[in-house]
């Protein structure tokens, strides 16, 4: 048998073939899910000048406990008039400056406005300072608030453009074709003749890939002929970063990926991995695509395009972290020994336990269904009693 790589020191060489994509400026509007090419530093103070939390009143805390007149009121967006002199007070609204020569804000249920006459009528008068956010508590000008390689999500977005950003810079996004193989697979819905079976493949691999920053085709389908592959192979080449095949990546008589790869001008770089499901998984390159070739069986596929296509495709698109994280969880149920390849079961976390299926043929797509993670067995683990942990990958 030849020798099988591990997984980690697979993942490594995938990444390393290539470095991430040039980076584009983009609209916030545009940005959701894609990865920051560079920090994001504020740019103001924010707030940048001291605002009232509450809806109430501007006063100074030393005229406390009032009574104070009203000379004047302050909403959100304006600056105020003239400053609080001693014995007044300013109405003011969430979100509002703070007039010069006030320093604490009086919620309005804590005292009764009478014409212009303001009485405290509330127990709660707080300290100096009470109810305002001071110029540049939430961040100042300077401040680093999201490292390079970030992936935005909807807070973090927030946070950008309150620092004062006008755009991101984010990695492009890669172009990935989607391509399976074999005489068997039918268009999914289509009416099957003996022997036949659904391609399920190339629509799942398209979903996983929807939540990531790349520009996916629709998956394309083609019969077990090394030729027509070699041709398909070279013509998506030009136009994709990534070429994922599925299906043909074993050593049968009819699994041509190798070979088309080999006719299509491209280099192998890596074949078979210490893992169950997904040893056969292909990766190489073909003209300035990358070619991911993975194992047909729905399992091999689902495993292999979580902890290879995925994070390729993150790693392009300037992802600081692309792989999936690694979690610790007790096992539901005691766990037999670890094999001769790293195991990634197809399980279920639920109320904190993990509980790994009993059927693990990397053939069943209906496992694939009810798991919402993997849980990792390390080549020749001991056996594992229920309560004890077991590492595992979330997938839901
Ligand atoms: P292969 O990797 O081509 O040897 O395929 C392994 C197994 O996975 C075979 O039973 C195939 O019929 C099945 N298979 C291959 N491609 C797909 C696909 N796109 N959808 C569902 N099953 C597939
Ligand atoms: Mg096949």
């Amino acid at each position: 048998m030849s020798k099988l790589l591990p997984v980690e020191e697979a993942q490594a060489r995938l990444l390393a073939l290539r470095a991430p994509l040039a980076p584009e400026n983009i609209a916030f509007s545009e940005s959701l899910g894609r990865y920051l090419s560079e920090d994001v530093i504020a740019l103001r103070d924010q707030p940048a000048a001291p605002l009232s939390a509450m809806d109430g009143y501007a006063i100074r805390f030393a005229d406390l406990p009032g009574p104070w007149t009203i000379v004047g009121e302050i909403a959100a967006g304006a600056a105020p008039e003239r400053p609080v002199e001693p014995g007044e007070a300013m109405r003011i609204f969430t979100g509002a400056m703070l007039p010069e020569g006030a320093d604490t804000v009086i919620i309005q249920e804590d005292v009764t406005a009478a014409d212009t006459q303001l009485t405290l009528t509330g127990e709660n008068i707080g300290s100096r300072g009470a109810h305002i956010r001071d110029r540049g508590s939430d961040f100042v000008a300077g401040t680093p608030l999201l490292p390079a390689g970030t992936r935005l999500h909807s807070g973090a977005i927030a946070a950008a453009i309150m620092g004062g950003a006008a755009q991101l810079g984010v990695g492009t996004r890669p172009r990935v074709a989607i391509l399976t193989t074999g005489d068997e697979l039918v268009q999914p819905g289509r009416a099957l003749a003996p022997g036949q079976i659904p391609d399920s493949n190339g629509t799942m691999l398209a979903a996983m890939l929807a939540p990531e920053p790349a520009i996916v085709t629709i998956p394309l389908h083609i019969r077990d002929d090394r030729e027509t592959l070699a041709k398909v192979l070279k013509e998506l080449a030009r136009r994709h970063d990534v070429i994922v095949t599925v299906g043909g990546a074993s050593v049968g008589d009819h699994d041509h990926v190798r070979g088309a790869l080999d006719d299509a001008g491209g280099t192998l770089d890596f074949w078979k991995i210490a893992m169950r499901p997904g040893k056969p998984l292909i990766a190489g390159t073909l003209g300035d695509a990358l070619l991911l070739g993975l194992p047909g069986n729905p399992s091999s596929a689902f495993v292999t395009a979580t902890l290879f296509l995925l994070p390729l495709v993150r790693h392009l698109a300037g992802a600081r972290h692309p792989l999936p994280e690694i979690r610790r969880a007790p096992l539901a149920a005691a766990l037999g020994p670890g094999g001769q390849r790293r195991d990634y079961l197809r399980a279920r976390l639920d109320n904190g336990l993990l509980r790994p299926f009993d059927g693990q043929d990397s053939g069943r797509t209906f496992p694939l269904a009810e798991a919402n993670t993997l849980v990792i067995r390390e080549i020749g683990a001991a056996p594992r009693a229920a309560g004890e942990p077991a590492d595992y990958i979330d997938i839901a």
